[in-house]
């Protein structure tokens, strides 16, 4: 059923304590981890309990957790001091966009200079 863990979820099992992460924050809504393969001082993937597999689908059923993922991420910009410096917030959706998991995700990167356009 939509929202449910999948059970070949990765980010699911993160949620269920069955992999590990370097988690920076919890919600009753959210969980807020660090990158695996980071690719700036700070990256962190802020995601949402509930398994939607992307951003598109999360905000359709559920607009009110989207906005509480984007209130976490503003808690972890501060948590690393980069408020300040500037930080870039992204959610990939689609493989087109190089979205490579399909649990909803919102990347926080910054500790370093972001160029745009992104490649
Ligand atoms: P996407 O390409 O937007 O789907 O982002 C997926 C992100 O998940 C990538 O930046 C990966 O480095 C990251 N990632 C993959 N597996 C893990 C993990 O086990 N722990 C933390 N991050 C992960």
């Amino acid at each position: 059923m939509a929202g449910d863990p999948q059970a070949d979820c990765l980010f699911c099992k993160i949620v269920a304590g069955e992999v590990p992460a370097t988690i920076v924050r919890e919600t009753e809504t959210t969980v807020a981890f660090r990158d695996i393969n980071p690719q700036a001082p700070t990256h962190v993937l802020v995601i949402p309990r509930v398994h939607y597999p992307d951003a598109a689908s999360l905000s359709a059923a559920e607009p009110q957790v989207v906005a509480d993922i984007l209130r976490e991420s503003r808690e972890v910009a501060a948590g690393d001091n980069i408020e300040d410096t500037g930080y870039r917030v992204v959610f990939n959706t689609g493989a087109g966009a190089g979205q490579t998991v399909f649990h909803a995700h919102l990347h926080v990167l910054g500790g370093r200079g972001l160029q745009w356009p992104p490649g």
